[in-house]
């Protein structure tokens, strides 16, 4: 463990330097606290789910299986990205020209499946405006790499992306800047937890001992680099078994995804997964025939049984901020967010028993996402 010589003890120990963990830490960090962060990799996040991620921020692409909760969070968390990429010291990649979803003829009844579920799961403000059907030429101008491939499709101008890696890197380089003690390339165990006056455990699966319900859900996700084709907004191939996509990236680097399937398996990525991918980006334009696979990576999206993110309270001092799940980087803000305001006043002693977490609970922005350890919840 890196040694540091500290003359008491933080306010926050920050377990996990992943997405959440990252921007929870910077943000008490900036409201003056003195907070420690512990990473069992290192400083580039590449032992995090957000490594792997394609960082796609797109609430209503998602809501074909997500629940409304989920794309609130994303439709706020949108909107605050901006504001908090503006503070970060380091330049990242956030792009606003929205998602292009489109499919082959084969697949076509999945279409009406996917607008249904996007209408029944979205609140009418984001689907207002927010769901433009482009027929042939329409297309065509809309996204010019891909005029004349696809019949139809269905642009959702409002949505977004940005690049991962340099969110980390931005991130990291932002609790350097605002003192943040950062052990990188230290692992927390139950039994070694660090001391500081209250501890936030932001490990994804890595917090699977104190959270048994917590499960991995495998995605996997090829990274190529493709000059001439130009793509401006991430592409969704609509597919009977999960939601392929293109998203591109600066310098023509596009990251391909992904796969969805049960079980922790961090092994690397499959043959036919591998197959999968590349020939759904071949299907969608030819030009990724000659693009040059940068890599092929795996890894697991921390889940809990209902597929919502939680904030858990475990009625002393700690607070566990988990199961993101495949929403991440579309919700981090706002879950971060509310995570530093509770956090805080855990600190300052305003939520000392079950009654006051539940009037916090109450009042809370987002108040679905507050749950108290099960151990502590009235039976
Ligand atoms: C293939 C794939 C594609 C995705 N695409 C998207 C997308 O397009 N849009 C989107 O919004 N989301 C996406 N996600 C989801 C997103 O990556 C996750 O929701 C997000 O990373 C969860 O953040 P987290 O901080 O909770 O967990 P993580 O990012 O996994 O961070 C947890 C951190 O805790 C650390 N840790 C674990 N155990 C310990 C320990 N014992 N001690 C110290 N540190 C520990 C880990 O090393 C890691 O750095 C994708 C995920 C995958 C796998």
């Amino acid at each position: 463990m890196t040694s540091h010589v500290r003359l008491s003890q933080p306010d926050f120990a920050v377990l996990g330097g992943g997405l959440c963990g990252r921007l929870v830490a910077w943000q008490l960090a900036g409201a003056g606290h003195r907070v420690a962060l512990y990473e069992r990799g290192p400083a580039d996040g590449s032992q995090a789910a957000a490594w792997v991620a394609a960082a796609m921020l797109a609430p209503l692409a998602e809501a074909a299986s997500a629940e409304l909760l989920i794309t609130r969070l994303g439709a706020a968390s949108l909107d605050a990205w901006p504001r908090l990429l503006a503070d970060l010291p380091e330049p990242v990649f956030f792009q606003r020209n929205g998602t292009l979803v489109v499919w082959h003829h084969a697949d076509r009844t999945e279409a009406p499946l996917f607008e249904r579920r996007v209408r029944s799961n979205a609140p009418d403000d984001l689907l207002d405006g927010g769901f433009v059907t482009l027929a042939g030429a329409q297309l065509g101008a809309a996204e010019p790499a891909l005029a004349g491939r696809f019949a139809q499709g269905w642009l959702l101008p409002r949505e977004g992306q940005l690049d991962n890696r340099q969110v980390l890197n931005a991130l990291a380089a932002g609790l350097a800047q605002r003192g943040v003690e950062t052990h990188w390339n230290t692992a927390i165990g139950e039994g070694s937890v660090p001391p500081a006056r209250i501890v936030i455990d932001c490990r994804g699966l890595g917090a699977k001992a104190v959270m048994p319900t917590l499960r991995g859900i495998r995605g996997e996700v090829a990274r190529v680099r493709a000059p001439g084709i130009g793509l401006t907004r991430p592409v969704r191939l609509l597919h009977p078994r999960y939601p392929l996509y293109i998203a591109p990236k600066q310098d023509d680097l596009y990251v391909i995804g992904a796969t969805e399937v049960e079980g922790e398996d961090m092994s690397p990525v499959s043959v036919r997964s591998a197959l999968e991918l590349l020939s759904a980006a071949f299907s969608v334009h030819p030009g990724f025939g000659e693009a040059r696979i940068l890599e092929l990576n795996s890894q697991c999206r921390p889940t809990l049984p209902d597929h919502r993110p939680a904030l858990v309270w475990d009625g002393a001092q700690t607070l566990r901020v988990n199961g993101l799940y495949r929403h991440g980087y579309m919700i981090a803000p706002e879950v971060a967010d509310e995570a530093v305001r509770f956090a805080s006043a855990l600190l300052d002693g305003r939520i000392a028993d079950a009654d006051a977490f539940d009037g916090w609970r109450q009042d809370a922005r987002w108040r679905e996402l507050f749950r108290l350890d099960a151990a502590r919840e009235p039976a």
